[in-house]
């Protein structure tokens, strides 16, 4: 079922003292995510169904911040779960914005299984200065069991052809999966090391955390996840604190230590994206 569009108003930013939040604006183009990845907590936030606004509406919005800003703005950051969720509209934003001479920069984060070697073309050619990637594991077997539905070679290609167009590849890995072991965690490291050598990219780890309302945290009994801690507060995906008959904390520090060389310099600065 197509919801309906624009039900809501472009959000009134005059309202804020926007400058205070620099030169990279964060736009919000659409709610949840069409995938259904047993970690993610998009659909225990914003709702089961994807919702997208029109990108008529979404084009208004940067022209209205273009001139609120006054040339003060360096990039546009969608933030959607996924802006590329539908290329069509990632398409259809750039038609726009080259009919309308926007020349706005842009930044996004993207699902690989959508991307295409053409798409990535276009948003590069489309003022797209950077892409993030959620690949979450190095190893295929626990790609298809956490229901990633991405497969490693179009990984490769994927984020070859990134690179080749120049932007900033950015890529995130997690270890602590329920079905992961020691083996498949070094995997994920091997295939960490693999990017960093060949594409440079900018490479965050981080450990699994049940988020209450995610399907692994409902079924985590089943799963065998042994959640070590009951105080949100650590629920920060930086410290392990998941343990399984597989693995404890201590050997996710372990495994994480061998991935640090290829990790440290994971946040882009601020010129990088610009
Ligand atoms: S593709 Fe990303 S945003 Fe969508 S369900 Fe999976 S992890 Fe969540």
């Amino acid at each position: 079922m197509k919801l309906p569009e624009d039900l809501l108003p472009i959000i009134k930013r005059e309202f804020v003292n926007i400058q205070a939040y620099g030169r990279v604006i964060n736009v919000v183009t659409s709610r949840g995510c069409p995938g259904n990845c047993i970690y993610c907590s998009a659909t225990a936030l914003s709702g089961a169904t994807y919702r997208t606004r029109s990108i008529e509406s979404v084009f208004m919005e940067i022209v209205l911040l273009k001139e609120l800003l006054k040339g003060k703005m360096d990039l546009v950051y969608f933030i959607d779960d996924t802006f590329t969720a539908f290329p069509e509209r990632v398409l259809k934003f750039i038609d726009i914005s080259e009919k309308n001479n926007l020349n706005v920069p842009w930044r996004c984060e993207s699902r690989i299984d959508v991307m295409t070697g053409e798409l990535i073309k276009s948003m590069a050619e489309g003022g797209c200065r950077g892409i993030v990637y959620g690949i979450e594991s190095g190893s295929q077997e626990i790609l298809d069991k956490i229901r990633k539905k991405i497969d490693l070679n179009h990984v490769r290609n994927i984020i070859k052809y990134t690179c080749d167009t120049g932007m900033k590849l950015s890529v995130n890995f997690m270890i602590g999966h329920y079905c992961d072991t020691i083996e498949t965690m070094k995997e994920t490291v091997d295939f960490i090391r693999e990017i960093y050598e060949n594409f440079g990219a900018d490479i965050a780890l981080t450990y699994n955390t049940p988020y209450p309302g995610t399907w692994q945290y409902t079924h985590r009994d089943e799963l065998g996840i042994n959640i070590i801690t009951d105080d949100y507060s650590q629920f920060t995906i930086v410290d392990p604190i998941v343990e399984t008959k597989n693995f404890t904390v201590k050997d996710q520090l372990d495994i994480s230590l061998k991935a640090v060389h290829y990790i440290l310099n994971n946040s882009p600065t601020y010129e990088e994206v610009i």
